[in-house]
This record gives structure tokens, sequence and C-alpha cells, in this order.
């Protein structure tokens, strides 16, 4: 495996408009966990690769989310890499669930550990990207007017890295401060004495009420959709656990890879029908699930996701849950959803319903009093004025596909990737799209990303991604990229598998529902095991439904 291709000018400190262009076998946007592991493993196989990142550190999520409460739902244990044992060995978690500042601690420790920082360029925004064809290469250009190419580029960009700030009439007026959970400042932000406006009920928001609660003087949430929250009873970790658990770490990371989501084998799926089982029992399966803490919830039962009926049982547990918590029965049923629990992305909370029985936090239902505008004092929400000192938007994220449409792509004759995703993300595995060779992307639309520990998604396409790489310099090829039919039969898998699931029933980010306009198409497929043996079986077909140029 070569460094610079012959021809090539390797320069990678020089590439500016007026300079040689910098050439490497792989360009990687993006270093959080998936650009970090790109590079690593590009590095493996003897590849010359370079990262372009945004911000000034690593991290991606972790360096951009740093509201109060930000933390991981998955346990920390499993939230992590499992490519070094060494790695995993040495890491000490202290907490079950880690916070936001563990987690970037984490991933500045494998930057250094593994001597990645000399390969990215911080502060750097990709802006845009065209395949030349005659060259078979990719040139990128940054917001700071740099170019480079690459024979391959791979996009870490993230699945919720574009932060969604509404459009709110009279935004722009409001005089205090306002921010987005997904672009947290850096230091710290105080909210004693203040009047807080939060918009949103999704997880971030469900992490962040109870702790500004405790801070501020008065705290109004805008709801929109009410949100399921399960407890995630959080702790220190227990040295006795994580003892067991790494005396045989590759056996557990073995056991959550064969799980449906890629984590949770210490509390596997129980293997019946909610409805197959009395009242009596299916309260105390979830009583269990509940006390457990966590996505523990969400397996109670093997077809809570298949079948609504299953499904509205779990519904009604959270629900009589909500109004046995909850002091005021009016506040109570405005908090309880009415849509399918996990059709939304299930939240796991510590206090949050709780943090409705305070004096000072207010819950505005906007179906009931809708937002008006944003006013220099506040918000007005149903003709009453909510006078506000700072707005903090919990709104989510242009999910899956904003980041990577954000960029100005062009593949084979200057395709380019917004028009071609007009009606939807056409993919093929979720790792590429018709038209656009040595194009990757890693946890992007019609893999099973989200609905996955994320970190397991990431390790197995950044190892097929390599793997692929390689295969292609071994058999002297040049391009790859998915045929139109491939992609068409992928898109009508995922909408097929994921009809049979309750996902479709309600408007969530997975299917582009937050943000006005997006097309609606479902990104995200269920099920880690059958999508990763998928794969393989596509890569010893000798990457059955891709076609392959020779050089
Ligand atoms: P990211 O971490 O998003 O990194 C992408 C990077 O690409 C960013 O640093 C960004 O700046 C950079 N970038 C994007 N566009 C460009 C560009 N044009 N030029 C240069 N750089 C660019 N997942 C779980 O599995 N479990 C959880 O509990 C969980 N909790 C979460 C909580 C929050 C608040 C959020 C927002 C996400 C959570 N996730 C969780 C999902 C999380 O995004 C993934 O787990 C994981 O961090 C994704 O890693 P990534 O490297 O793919 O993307």
């Amino acid at each position: 495996m070569g460094q610079a291709h012959p021809g090539d000018s390797f320069e990678p400190s020089s590439g500016t408009r007026d300079g040689p262009v910098p050439a490497f076998d792989v360009l990687i946007v993006g270093a959080g966990f998936a650009g970090l592991y790109m590079l690593h493993r590009a590095r493996q196989l003897g590849l010359s690769a370079r990262v372009f990142e945004a911000a000034s550190g690593v991290g991606g999520t972790w360096y951009w989310n740093r509201y109060p409460g930000a933390r991981c739902d998955i346990e920390s244990l499993e939230y992590s890499y499992a490519f070094s044992e060494a790695l995993q060995q040495e890491w000490h978690w202290s907490e079950r669930y880690a916070t936001q500042a563990e987690i970037l601690r984490y991933a500045e420790h494998v930057a250094d550990r593994f001597d990645l920082r000399r390969d990215i360029r911080f502060d750097t925004r990709v802006v845009s990207g065209d395949f030349d064809e005659a060259r078979g290469r990719w040139t990128v250009r940054t917001d700071g007017g740099e170019e480079a190419c690459a024979q391959f580029l791979v996009m870490a960009t993230g699945p919720l890295s574009t932060a969604n700030v509404p459009s709110l009439e009279g935004l722009a007026s409001f005089a205090g401060r306002t921010f987005h959970t997904g672009r947290w400042p850096h230091e710290p932000v105080d909210f004693h004495g203040r009047r807080v406006g939060i918009v949103g009920t999704g997880s971030s928001a469900v992490q962040m009420v109870p702790i500004v609660a405790h801070q501020a003087r008065q705290l109004v949430v805008f709801q929109r959709t009410p949100a399921y929250a399960v407890p995630a009873h959080n702790g220190p970790m227990d040295p006795a656990h994580e003892a067991r658990i790494k005396a045989d770490y590759a056996g557990f990371r073995a056991r959550n890879r064969r799980m449906i989501s890629g984590f949770g084998s210490g509390v596997p799926r129980h293997p019946v029908s909610a409805l197959d089982v009395p009242p009596e029992e299916r309260a105390r399966v979830f009583e269990e699930r509940w006390r457990i803490g966590g996505f523990a919830f969400g397996s109670a039962f093997n077809d809570l996701i298949l079948d609504e009926r299953a499904n509205a049982t779990a519904a009604q547990f959270i629900r009589d849950k909500i109004r046995a918590t909850v002091h005021d029965p009016a506040v109570a049923r405005r908090l309880m959803p009415r849509h399918a629990v996990m059709c939304k992305r299930l939240c796991v909370d510590s206090g949050y319903y709780e943090t409705f029985n305070r004096p000072n936090v207010r819950l505005v239902d906007l179906n009931e009093h809708p937002l008006e505008a944003v006013t220099p004092g506040g918000i007005r929400a149903g003709g009453e004025e909510h006078a506000l000192d700072d707005l903090v938007f919990a709104t989510g994220f242009d999910a899956v596909t904003g980041t990577l449409l954000g960029m100005d792509l062009h593949g084979r004759g200057g395709l380019s990737l917004r028009e071609k995703w007009r009606a939807g993300p056409v993919n093929y595995l979720g790792l590429g799209t018709a038209g656009f060779p040595n194009f990757f992307m890693l946890v992007g639309p019609g893999s099973v990303s989200a609905f996955t520990n994320v970190i397991v998604q990431i390790e197995q396409q950044v190892e097929w991604v390599g793997d692929c790489i390689a295969a292609l310099r071994a058999r002297g090829l040049a391009t790859i990229e998915p045929t139109r039919d491939a992609e068409d039969a992928w898109v009508a898998h995922v909408n097929a598998a994921m009809s049979r699931t309750i996902y479709p029933t309600c408007n969530s980010w997975y299917v582009g529902a937050n943000i006005p306009g997006k097309p609606r198409m479902m990104m995200v497929l269920m099920g880690f095991p059958a999508y990763a043996q998928k794969c393989d079986e596509v890569a010893a077909r000798g990457y059955e439904g891709f076609r392959l140029g020779a050089a």
C-alpha cells in the first residue's frame, strides 16, 4: 500500500489555491469517533491520510454538545472503542453513563495515544468536493481556500452535527443570551438568578432541564411533542462490574455485536411478546426494567417495536409513571406522549418529570399555546409573553443528511449530491451512492447508525471501508461505486424492513420530519448483526452491487 501516488505532489503543509495541491490516498472529513478511527485504520494499511475538522479539537459530538447534563445514554463500558485491547483495558470510566467531559477526554486520549493529531487539520471546514473522472481523484476545498486531493473521500461528518435552529419570527431581536445545545460555549454558562426558556423536549432537553431548573430563577420549557423518558439510575462505576467486563472484554464486545442494536447483552431482550403474558406479569417485567434503568426498558419484550398493540402497553406504563410522578394532573397530562414509545428516540433521564413539580418551572404546551414570536424580552406564545433572560434551543439537528448536504459535493459528470438526493438520500448499504466513485459515508443514511451503539457501527464501517480500499489496491483496481440497481434495492429493503416496525408512525428525525421541507424517508435501518453480515457478504462476493473500475 503506497503513500502518495506517483505524479502526485505530497506537500501536506502547503496546499493553498496558489501552491501545489497536496495529495493523499484518503481524505477524511470529521474528527469525531468515526474520523479518528478511520485515520488510524488508514495508517495501519499504509495509506496516506489527511483529516479536515471544523472544530478546534477532536471528539465531534462530544466537542460540540457541552450543555449542562450532556452525557451518553449507552453505558460507558460499551460506548467506547473495541479495536484496541490495550486501550479498553487501560481506560477507566468513572460512571455508569459517561459525561460529555469524560467522553471528550477519552477522545483526546485516543488522539494522543495513537498520535493522530499530526494528520488532522483543525478549524478547517470542507465546503466542497469534486470528483475528477480523468484522474480518478477527489479534490476538496476548505473554508480557508485550501485544496487537497485524494483517491478516496470518506465522510465522517456525523449523524447529528448540523444544529437545527427553528426560524422564528423576531429571533434576531431577542435581547438576552441565546444558545443551541449542539453548539454550546466552552466557558461555563451560569443560569443562577436568570429567567431561562428551553425550546424543545428531546434527549438534550431531557438531560438539561433538571440541572438548569436547580440554577435558574425561573425555567419555562416550551414543548411541541412530549418525550418518553426512562430513568438512567446513573452512578459511580462499580469496580467489580468493571473488573468482570475487563476480564473478558473481547467476549463482551462480541456478545454485544450480536445484539440487535449492538449493545445491551447484559440485559437481553425478553424472548416473548408483551401480549402473550398476563397484565400482572407484563407490569412486573416493565417495573424490573425500569429499576435497571436505561435502554433495557426498550427490550423488555420482543415485539415492542414491531407491534403497535404491544408498544401501547409500554407507552401506557410510562404514562402511568408520569401520572404518579407529576403532582399537577394538568401538567402530567401535557407531559404524556401519545405516539408509540421509541418511535422518537427514547430519552434517558435523571429527574426530568420530577422537575415539573418545582415551583420555578413551568411547562408551555405549544399545541395549546402556539409560539407566535420571539420578542426582545422573551417568547410570546398563545397570546402570553414569557419574559426571559436566556433562550436555549434544544431543537436537535438536521440529522443524518444535513451535514453531508451542507457541502457542495459533485460526483461523476458534475452530478450534484444535493440534486441527486432531492427526493431523499438514495444510497447503498449506507456506505456509498451511485455516481460518486470512491466516496464513502460513515454513519450515513441507510445504515443502522442511530439504532445502534454508534461506536459499534463506526468500527464495523471503518473496518469495511479499510478492507475495501486494501482489496481494490491488491487487485489493481482504481474505483468503486454502487450501481443504481443496488442502491434502489437497498433503499427498498430499508423501507420494507422498517415498514414492519412502529418507526414510520410518527414524525421523528429518523424520517427527516423535524426539518420543514425535508423529504420524508426512513434514513436508519434497524438490526446491526444482519447489517454487518450483509456488508461482509457483499465484500466476500467481490463487492457485489458495486461497479469496480480498472486503473
Ligand atoms: P461526530 O461526532 O458528529 O463528528 C463529526 C465531526 O465532523 C464533527 O466534529 C464536525 O465538526 C465535523 N464536520 C462535519 N462537517 C464538516 C465539514 N464540512 N468540514 C470539516 N469538519 C466537519 N450515540 C450513541 O450511540 N449513544 C448515545 O448515547 C449518544 N448520545 C448522543 C448525545 C448527543 C447530545 C448527541 C448529539 C449525539 C449522541 N449520540 C449518541 C450520537 C453521536 O453522534 C455518535 O455516538 C458519535 O459521536 C458520532 O461520531 P461521528 O464521528 O460519526 O460524528
